[in-house]
């Protein structure tokens, strides 16, 4: 049945932050105000009733209005002069000045000298235009986005289990019927805090368990709390499944009927009994043995993994260590029961599933299979060997540009990669080395500071265009208000450069429904088909879950019920062993860091740090550290702390949580210049998805200024 979306004055959107893309109205003009100020004039939002926020909104979500109309604002392109600073330019001048330059580099040095960087904030139509203007109109392969960062170790074990990822393959409300859900590595009560209502069953059953480092908000709810030792979730995820195993619980006929592989990813498991698990973890081998009681005792019963699971350099392998616990209890594709993702970014899911991947092309096909290459092309209208291959995945890409093999030119586009990239201060370094950078945002973030060229775009309710949620669902975000005057829509920024590079204007449209229309043909057939999605059913209200293969297609809000996406509908078990982080604590670096967000930031803070209300609640960074720690090292609660990892130092006030464990600091990764966490994370690669290890690396901590 359809989700009515309903209009309570103002324009009916969604959030501009996370991907729970709460509903809400946006109100162009104060409707009590008669007269002409400044706070007549400033947009409101309030929240709408819809299935996933249930009337609710975070503290974000409340002041997002502040973004629209903020002094911060960019509304006119920048072009750095001869002695190097930024100055106004006219549209035409700047758009001239990268084309000129895009075709000078590859010229010169070949298509792959440049390249483009994507967001997972970025609109459906945003990220599918932007995979089409690296790969028809520069004719590059060098094209990735900061969801690399973010969820691709899910997504690749999602894939390598279920044949598909979806972050969640049910809808979100379901799991309000469950009496036990597992959360590993997730804190939404503070980084998607509406969600959280949906756990109340599990919490009323005694069945909310979280395993985190940390006592967050979200484990101060649950029921029962594990703390493993930074970089174990693996371990402890063989330990659970081996308890459970030893207790007879898993579920057998589900295993024979729906699953391959168990007794090869059994042999691993086998070596990993609880006790020999809590030596590594720290977690008490009578702890793991609960939490498989709580599973297998429960009527439904969820396994939910977010960024702490996945941000390590066996990353994949350890979403796929909890799949396979969740396989072996017969969830996943189970009514009332399930596993899933629960993706970040505002458009995390539909992000990546149209084309600014290194790896694929639209409707989330493989880049390196003959048949989804020749399907695009024929939307394109190119031939299909003039598409490029494969790129450089996001670090990599960031880590080659201006070395002699690497990209000279890059194009940014909703993403600010010298807060959010590990290893920052060397991505720093390496954007200085381009002949060209050019940044489309909304503000001048720090990395549009450091650019050639920055274009002013419009955000979230100044533009229509989809996202697709955490639960796969296809949303219509609407223009509530008319955009600053002097900016532009990404589109309008990809269309100008196309059209210079002497592509067609019908080719690189402007019209969001237009850029929908080709993005639906370019999915038909893929594994995220939205053939059957338009902006006609969207504006209608209807729940649309991906995959709609036709017009008349309900959409799938719940998957695999029937079979796994494997051609035999199998899901697969997969082999997976305890390996540790890339980096761990020794006598020079004591500790392990841990990063994380706090409820008033979102992501690298470009945006909420441009909004009052949050800045006030956090106004800068700090470093959680256990106070027999902080005292070892001179520390006392608010004392200014240098945090110290092998690739760099960062500066936080202390926070003393008595919680926290000893061996473990944990710092949030919103701030810039010197509070930057990413000065110190480890750029080490998950093998399979390449993803930064950015949960776990060794540090030590001292006073930053002497008292
Ligand atoms: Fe926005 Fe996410 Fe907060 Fe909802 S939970 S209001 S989508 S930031």
């Amino acid at each position: 049945t359809a989700d009515r979306t309903e209009r309570a004055g103002g324009a009916a959107t969604h959030c501009p932050y996370c991907a729970l893309q709460c509903a809400m109205s946006v109100t162009a003009r104060a409707t009590d105000a008669a007269d002409d100020t400044e706070a007549a004039a400033a947009p409101t939002v309030a929240p709408r009733e819809f299935p996933t926020n249930a009337g609710g909104l975070c503290q974000k979500g409340w002041t997002s209005a502040s973004l629209l109309g903020s002094p911060a604002r960019l509304t006119t392109p920048l072009v750095r002069n001869a002695s190097g600073t930024l100055r106004p330019a006219s549209w035409d001048t700047a758009l001239d000045l990268v084309a000129r330059r895009l075709r000078e580099i590859r010229a010169t040095s070949g298509p792959d000298a440049t390249a483009v960087f994507g967001g997972g904030g970025l609109t459906n139509e945003k990220a599918y235009l932007l995979g089409k203007f690296a790969r028809v109109a520069l004719g590059t392969s060098q094209i990735d986005y900061n969801g690399r960062f973010c969820m691709s170790s899910a997504a690749a074990a999602g894939v390598r289990a279920f044949g598909l990822d979806r972050g969640l393959p049910f809808p979100l409300t379901d799991l309000a019927d469950a009496d036990a859900v597992l959360l590993v590595g997730a804190n939404p009560a503070e980084t998607m805090p509406p969600f959280v209502q949906h756990l109340r069953a599990a919490r009323a059953a005694g069945g909310l368990v979280v395993i985190d480092p940390r006592r967050t908000p979200t484990a101060e709810q649950a029921n029962l709390h594990l703390r493993p030792a930074p970089g174990t979730d693996l371990a402890l995820a063989l330990g659970i499944l081996h308890a459970a195993a030893a207790d007879g619980l898993l579920n057998r006929s589900y295993v024979d009927k729906r699953t391959i592989g168990f007794d090869e990813m059994w042999r691993t498991v086998a070596a990993w009994w609880p006790e020999r698990v809590e030596r590594v973890t720290g977690v008490a081998a009578a702890d793991q043995r609960r939490v498989a009681a709580v599973l297998t005792g429960a009527r439904n019963a969820y396994v939910l993994t977010a960024r702490g699971t996945e941000q390590h350099a066996d990353g994949t392998n350890t979403v796929s260590a909890w799949i396979n616990l969740a396989l072996a209890l017969g969830l996943p594709g189970t009514p009332g029961s399930g596993f899933g993702c629960l993706t970040g970014q505002g458009n995390g899911q539909g992000g990546r599933e149209h084309g600014q991947k290194a790896d694929q092309l639209p409707g989330y096909r493989r880049i390196d299979d003959p048949a989804a290459r020749a399907h695009v092309a024929n939307v394109w209208g190119v031939p299909a060997d003039s598409l490029p291959g494969p790129g450089r995945s996001a670090y990599e890409l960031l880590d080659a540009l201006g070395t002699a093999t690497g990209p000279r030119a890059l194009l940014v586009f909703g993403s600010n990669v010298v807060v959010s990239a590990p290893r920052a201060a060397h991505v720093a370094d390496r954007l200085a080395a381009l002949d060209l950078l050019v940044v489309a945002d909304i503000v001048l973030s720090e990395t549009a500071a450091l650019a050639d060229v920055v274009f002013p775009v419009t955000q979230w309710a100044e533009e229509d265009g989809t996202m697709t949620s955490l639960e796969g669902r296809v949303l219509l975000r609407r223009r509530a208000v008319n955009p600053p005057e002097g900016v532009r829509s990404d589109l309008d920024v990809l269309a100008g450069l196309a059209t210079r590079l002497d592509r067609s204007a019908t080719d690189f449209p402007t019209d969001p429904e237009t850029v929908f229309t080709e993005l639906r043909a370019a999915s038909r057939g893929g594994p995220a088909d939205y053939s059957g999605v338009s902006y006609d059913r969207l504006r209608a209200g209807e729940a649309l879950y991906w995959p709609v293969p036709a017009e008349d297609h309900p959409g799938s809000p719940r998957m695999f019920l029937d079979r796994f996406a494997h051609p035999d509908g199998r899901a697969r078990f997969v082999p997976v062993d305890h390996t540790g982080p890339a980096e761990s604590p020794d006598p020079d670096f004591p500790l392990y860091a841990t990063t994380g967000r706090v409820l008033q930031h979102y992501q690298s803070g470009a945006q909420t740090r441009n909004v009052a209300e949050l800045v006030d609640a956090v106004p800068e960074s700090y470093v959680e550290v256990h106070p027999d720690t902080a005292a070892r090292a001179g520390l006392a609660e608010g004392d200014l702390a240098r945090i110290t990892s092998r690739r760099g130092a960062a500066t936080a006030r202390v926070r003393c949580v008595p919680s926290l464990r000893p061996d473990v600091v944990f710092l949030p990764f919103h701030f810039a210049g010197e509070q930057r966490a990413n000065l110190l994370t480890n750029p080490a690669l998950d093998p399979t998805s390449r993803m930064p290890e950015f949960k776990v690396c060794a540090v030590r901590i001292a006073q930053a200024e002497p008292k």
